[in-house]
């Protein structure tokens, strides 16, 4: 077990076994919160690498890649927005949990037993089946989740299509654990269970044999995105499908998935993604009658009206008919390309606000945040085609010039600062006619 001031790092034979919750409890063991390593933070060379595995894979088999350009760059942007906060706070899943651990604690089981390891593993397992099953049968719950759910491909970049309030929801589930579970054995085990999320979205891999029985895997969890009426409400489970299994929420994959929303929202602007549902309840409540009709509107499931069944009826979903078109970027191939390149600068400013974090002032980190959720918005806009694209991509590479002028960002090589201000001045003067052009001709 690790002793207070042991080393946090995380070896590459960590790094990949704890994508797939292989962990041993002696070597994730801590005795303080301090000491838990940001598995999440480190696992980004492991999200990358075996996106680029799946995408060979996927070539290899279907000569194909395995999902769309724009489809996954939303997924993405939404993995960034999502993960925006915890540049300012400790999350609240955390803060909630220590609060309690240390008023309300009944009594303190051992950090360092392996017993104490393997019970927080189901515990924390369990906690999710029911935050999971809950964030689709309540319906403001949903609004935060059905982010994740809105991408109409299945791949391992919609595993990181994640909303930026869901974390506001799934809090309360895990707070019974803080009655005798340590938080550092609790911190530890909440990454990995959301880290082992990440490799089942995929379609490269089909059936795992008898794991299907016990794991969540690819298979159980296609089914959870489908929209066919067969997969609605089923397979929430985490890392174990066993308790689908048992609460009778379990269904395998039968007939092909067809992914995303019952309804989809057609669009790749990552605020529509994240909160359109939240606004679409705004509207039902106001024209629904009778104050227990509205709060069954939020607190009953998302299918649910007057007259109707707690969860809906599902002869209302919309058949399957294998017609169906997915929604697609009207942009050129050029546009696109232009896209991937700013989002892939705007990560590397990101991934350095996140190794930095310390070392900004807090007027430096507000402003970096604020030009990363621009950059996000205008990429969106650009995908989508908006009339106010151009002048929104003119203003945030302005505002990107302005940020290297005052400080607040630096190019990851200094040696290439000249470069970039010229490429950025280049995009300024292409845009800015562009938007002049649209102004000119009304
Ligand atoms: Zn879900
Ligand atoms: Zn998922």
């Amino acid at each position: 077990m690790r002793s207070p001031g042991a080393q946090q790092d995380v070896s590459v034979s960590q790094g990949v076994r704890m994508m797939f919750y292989m962990m041993k409890p002696n070597e994730t063991s801590f005795q303080t919160l301090e000491e838990v390593p940001d598995y999440i933070k480190k696992a980004t060379p492991f999200f990358i690498c075996l996106m680029l595995l799946e995408l060979i894979v996927s070539w290899i088999r279907k000569g194909k890649p395995p999902g769309r350009l724009d489809d996954a760059l939303t997924s993405l942007s939404a993995g960034v927005l999502s993960r925006l906060p915890s540049l300012l706070f400790r999350s609240i899943e955390l803060t909630s949990y220590i609060y309690i651990w240390e008023s309300y604690r009944i009594f303190s089981l051992p950090w360092d037993s392996p017993w104490t390891w393997y019970l927080t593993f189901l515990a924390v397992d369990f906690g999710y089946y029911w935050f999971h099953r809950m964030a689709r049968e309540v319906n403001i719950m949903w609004a935060a989740h059905q982010t994740h759910h809105s991408s109409e491909d299945y791949n391992l970049s919609t595993a990181l299509r994640q909303s930026v309030v869901q974390i506001y929801t799934s809090w309360i589930f895990y707070c019974p654990l803080a009655l005798f579970i340590p938080p550092s054995v609790y911190a530890a085990h909440l990454q990995f269970n959301l880290l082992y999320q990440f490799w089942i979205h995929t379609e490269v891999i089909n059936n795992l044999g008898p794991l299907e029985l016990i794991l969540n895997t690819p298979s159980h969890h296609r089914v959870h995105h489908g929209r066919n009426r067969y997969c609605i409400d089923k397979n929430y489970a985490g890392t174990l499908i066993i308790w689908d299994r048992i609460f009778g929420t379990f269904e395998a994959e039968n007939e092909k998935v067809l992914y995303g929303l019952t309804h989809p929202i057609n669009t790749f602007e990552p605020f529509k993604v994240q909160f359109h549902h939240l606004l679409y309840i705004w509207t039902i409540f106001w024209a629904t009658p009778g104050f227990f009709n509205k709060f069954s509107v939020i607190f009953k499931g998302p299918g649910w009206g007057p007259g109707k069944p707690r969860l809906g009826l599902n002869e209302e979903i919309p058949e399957v008919t294998g017609k169906e078109v997915a929604f697609s970027s009207p942009a050129s191939r050029l546009l696109k390309i232009y896209s991937v390149v700013q989002f892939a600068l705007m990560l590397a400013f990101y991934e350095d606000t996140f190794a930095n974090k310390a070392a900004l002032s807090q007027v430096t980190l507000l402003l970096r945040i604020c030009f990363i959720i621009l950059t996000l918005t205008s990429i969106g806009f650009l995908v989508d085609q908006r009339p106010q694209a151009a002048l929104m991509e003119t203003f945030r590479c302005l505002v990107f010039l302005m940020l290297c002028e005052f400080g607040h960002l630096k190019p990851f090589i200094p040696s290439l600062s000249l470069a970039f201000e010229i490429f950025f001045s280049i995009c300024v003067a292409f845009w800015g006619v562009r938007s002049m052009k649209q102004l000119a001709s009304g």
